[in-house]
């Protein structure tokens, strides 16, 4: 089977055991940050429960179910595909007739749904009764990287699994063998752990342009650099709000005052809200506003990353 990210080994051997003895839930959500790997792990346990000869390390790839899986053809798996930015009622009662009858393949019925914090509440109510009540054999895996923001009723059905990233010296370890790319000290923290967001922005050379956004800020703040050419630097970047965001966090996690925290809070909130809020705003003139105000707060505030 397709090798799994080695963070998520110890969730997938338990989920092994529980099938075995079988004692999994039949409704489970799969819980953690982006790019975590929530899908690769998702995709895993329904090769698993469809499987007909499993093995220690997960489904054996080779028995006729299995190849139907790899053919992208088994009659038993539903993975619900959304063409649009929600999962509607419609998706849903496709879902539902699913579920019903027997399996093709005298085994289980595997239902994956991806970003199922996506649903509409006509999708979640319709789904509700089909979690409330699974069908005999067949098991729905929610995947979702906003679990706060599946309903309540939704979250009292399913047995959630929180995936977690290995230690930071793992995943450093694992990133290496990934990338070419010297690994930022930032970067993990910037990604909230998520490995495999961090590898994509390694790859596709984001992880090089935070850094160097972070070096100007740092220079800015220590009177390095003057303000028009650091705006003239930063101004349209892209992730410039996130980046940015996370940069003063950083900045106040060192000991300062809860007044100065919140002056420089306020104040990037509110630039925040003007970028969206106010049409053909200036964004240089507004950067340059937000930088100005934040200079005399954060000057002698030193980011963790320095030595
Ligand atoms: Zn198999």
């Amino acid at each position: 089977m397709t090798k799994l990210y080695p963070w998520l080994l110890p969730q997938f051997n338990q989920m092994q055991a529980l099938t075995s003895k079988g004692q999994l839930a039949h409704a489970l959500v799969l819980t953690g940050a982006a790019g975590i790997g929530k899908d690769m792990l998702a995709n895993a346990l329904a090769a698993l429960l469809l499987c007909k000869n499993r093995q220690p390390d997960g489904a054996c790839d080779t028995c006729k179910s299995c190849l139907l899986r790899l053919a992208g053809n088994h009659a038993d798996l539903l993975v619900l595909q959304t063409e649009t930015q929600h999962i509607g009622v419609d998706a849903i009662r496709q879902l539902n007739q699913f579920t019903y009858g027997a399996a093709q393949q005298q085994g289980y019925k595997v239902v994956i749904i991806p970003a199922a914090d996506t649903m509409t509440e006509a999708a979640a109510n319709a789904l509700l009764k089909t979690l409330e009540e699974p069908p005999a054999g067949c098991f729905i895996i929610l995947v979702s990287s906003n679990y706060s923001q599946l309903s309540a009723t939704i979250r009292s059905r399913c047995q959630q699994w929180q995936l977690h990233a290995g230690s930071e010296a793992m995943l450093s370890e694992w990133l290496k063998t990934q990338s070419n790319t010297p690994l930022p000290p930032f970067l993990l923290d910037y990604c909230q752990g998520a490995p495999l967001k961090a590898l994509g922005m390694l790859k596709n050379e984001q992880a090089g342009s935070l850094t160097e956004m972070i070096a100007l800020l740092d220079d800015y703040f220590s009177g390095k650099l003057q303000l028009a050419a650091l705006v003239k630097q930063l101004d349209g970047k892209a992730e410039l709000s996130g980046m940015l965001g996370f940069y003063l966090r950083q900045r106040l996690a060192q000991p300062v005052d809860f007044l100065r925290q919140q002056a420089v809070l306020t104040a990037y909130q509110r630039w925040c809200r003007d970028a969206t809020r106010i049409i053909g705003q200036n964004s240089a003139l507004a950067l340059t506003g937000l930088l100005t105000e934040l200079k005399p707060l954060l000057q002698h505030q030193e980011t963790k990353w320095k030595s």
